[in-house]
């Protein structure tokens, strides 16, 4: 090249440069990624596909963790349970139609249960689907998702991504938490836009679940009713957990003196060991109770809907309401005073109004919990020893017990019937969050899901016990479990069935009961299939040291505990619940 004909190119190049350069852009993918990065958003649990799977390469690219799962329901169940723990909704990506319907159940399942969580789903173009013309994976996913869950949104241009994000985010997090479903056509993703008006699109969201202050005249109200109680109760539920206000809980309960319940997921806010824990006296507590104080608790179903037999006597209680939901109250029996707000101002309000002025209760309330309660831990004692062979479910559980006693910062998942139930009432949780479980709709299926994000989350070592079918429901994720290399120990209480596995077919003919699983399965060889631990075991020593050695290593690692199958009763605690033939007697009740 002469020199030129070399001056010329550089003039060329610098003109360009100076007057026709183009301005910097970005797309949709890009500014969902931002928009989630810019309000905290760090971990993404997804099932990729189209049209979602350049985003989730870029996102991990931009250094978001993005957890990969083997159906979308557990990755929906991990993303619900991630905004139990943090406060912040979890997010989960799927793909359209299909995978869209796949991740509903765990958003109904969240909303249900007052998590937070973002469901984003890739959809076909709407000009096709609103005509029906046949489009790939063709389905109205915002009119199917919007009766199930607090919000739907749907974002069609680039420049609203920003505030679709926003209001997707304000909605989950704000009042009751709940899911939220955003629909993402893939057009979206590849819509351009210039780089600097991108930007200034997104939105970071200001104080996203603003205090709630209760009204001081609701406030005086409750305090009157609390003090004139004779054997008050408190019951914690899970929405108590959810409020992060553990400092300001415990200091209500020690100023106050009043015994204290806690439904499953709450468990743990204070130490199922505390000395005003009536949990090992809840029968007691619950029928005698004069005044009954629910904080962040539902009158439904697990608690009788605050009425009948385990209530004692008819109109011999007055209920005092904590909850961000105004909704809420009167929703079973009338609530005596209602306390709107969030449940760190609302029981902050009630410890300062009682401090200084405040008769604990009387000794002959908290003596008669206290005995009831020593008596039954008492009773229960030597069935959690049980050194029997094959294990029952209290032998195996003893053995459990002593494993979380020993790390009271490890995360606990539980689900089954049996293993629920017993697991629920034997294993002491000692901090808030950690307790993990099927919630208000009492669902099988949460386990592995929730163990992944229990990790992730946490950075904790996990426990997932499990019956033999609840871990049916999401047992391909020990996949995932392994290829992320969380520490995960998952104890499968296999007892060859749904129940039990002593059911047979009252015809004779071959086909096995509807209630039995193959006998004698391994579950653990699934474990060492993805290179994880898989151990048998088939009495309580076994189990308590495979265990603990798991939860020290960290390793990815699932223990087969061999149960009796003829141990366990119908639908756990739950069987009143179960329609029985009054025709027919079935093989499994005789
Ligand atoms: P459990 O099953 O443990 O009894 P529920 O899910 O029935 O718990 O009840 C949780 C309740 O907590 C819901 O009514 C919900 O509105 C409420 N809640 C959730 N978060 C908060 C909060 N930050 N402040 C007040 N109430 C809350
Ligand atoms: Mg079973």
């Amino acid at each position: 090249m002469s020199t030129a004909a070399a001056i010329m190119d550089k003039n060329q190049a610098t003109d360009a440069s100076v007057i026709d350069a183009p301005p910097a852009l970005t797309d949709g993918f890009q500014l969902v990624i931002d928009a989630l990065k810019l309000n905290g958003i760090e971990n993404l649990y997804v099932v990729p596909g189209i049209p979602i799977s350049d985003l989730l390469r870029m996102a991990q690219g931009e250094g978001m963790r993005v957890i990969s799962f083997r159906h979308e329901q557990n990755a929906g169940n991990a993303a619900a349970i991630a905004g139990f723990l943090t406060k912040k909704p979890g997010v989960c990506m799927t793909v359209s139609a299909p995978g869209f319907l796949n991740g509903l159940t765990a958003l109904a399942n969240a909303t249900t249960n007052c998590f937070p969580m973002i469901l984003i789903s890739g959809s076909s173009e709407r000009e096709i689907v609103d005509l029906q013309q046949g489009d790939y994976e063709e389905m109205d996913q915002l009119a199917i998702a919007k009766p199930l869950c607090k919000a739907a949104f749907r974002i069609l241009h680039a420049q609203d991504i920003g505030i679709g994000v926003a209001r997707a985010i304000r909605a989950a997090v704000s009042g009751r938490p709940g899911g939220v479903y955003l629909d993402l056509p893939a057009k979206l993703f590849s819509q351009v836009m210039d780089a600097a008006e991108g930007a200034r699109s997104l939105v970071k969201v200001i104080d996203p679940a603003p205090a709630q202050i209760p009204a001081p005249s609701a406030v005086e109200r409750a305090v009157d009713v609390l003090k004139g109680a004779k054997r008050p109760l408190v019951i914690f539920g899970k929405g108590a957990a959810y409020a992060q206000a553990d400092e300001e809980i415990r200091s209500f309960v020690e100023k106050s003196g009043i015994p204290f319940l806690q439904m499953s997921m709450a468990k743990g806010l204070l130490p199922d060991t505390h000395p005003l824990s009536a949990g090992a006296a809840r029968s007691l507590v619950l029928k005698e109770a004069d005044v009954v104080l629910l904080v962040g608790a539902r009158l439904n179903w697990l608690l009788s809907h605050g009425k009948g037999k385990s209530w004692g006597a008819p109109g011999s209680k007055k209920f005092i309401q904590i909850d961000i939901e105004p909704k809420e109250m009167d929703s079973n029996v009338e609530i005596v005073a209602p306390l709107v707000g969030d449940i760190g101002s609302c029981i902050t309000a009630l410890t300062n109004a009682i401090d200084g002025d405040w008769t604990p209760p009387p000794a002959d309330w908290v003596n008669a919990v206290a005995a009831r309660k020593e008596a039954n831990i008492a009773k229960m004692a030597p069935k959690l020893m049980s050194n029997a062979v094959p294990m029952n479910f209290h032998g195996a559980l003893g053995a459990l017990r002593r494993v979380v006693q020993e790390r009271p910062d490890a995360m606990l998942v539980n689900e089954g019937a049996n293993t629920l139930d017993l697991a629920r009432g034997i294993i002491d949780m000692q901090q808030p969050r950690k307790r993990l479980d099927v919630g208000t709709w009492g669902v099988m299926g949460i386990g592995m899901g929730f163990a992944v994000a229990a990790a992730v989350e946490s950075g904790k070592p996990v426990l997932a016990i499990e019956g033999d079918s609840a871990f049916g429901f999401s047992g391909m994720e020990v996949e995932t479990i392994c290829r992320y290399n969380l520490p995960v120990c998952i104890v499968i209480f296999n007892n060859n069935g749904i129940y039990r596995g002593t059911d047979v077919n009252p015809t004779g003919k071959p086909d096995p009961s509807p209630m039995v699983f193959v006998p004698g399965s391994r579950y653990d060889k699934m474990m060492e299939a993805f290179g994880g631990v898989g151990v048998n075991v088939t009495n309580p020593d076994d189990l308590y040291r495979a265990v603990s050695e798991a939860m020290g290593s960290g390793k990815p690692t699932l223990i087969n505990a061999v149960i009796d199958p003829a141990a366990g009763t119908e639908s756990g605690n739950i069987g009143s619940l179960n329609p029985t033939s009054s025709v027919r007697k079935m093989p499994a009740a005789e």
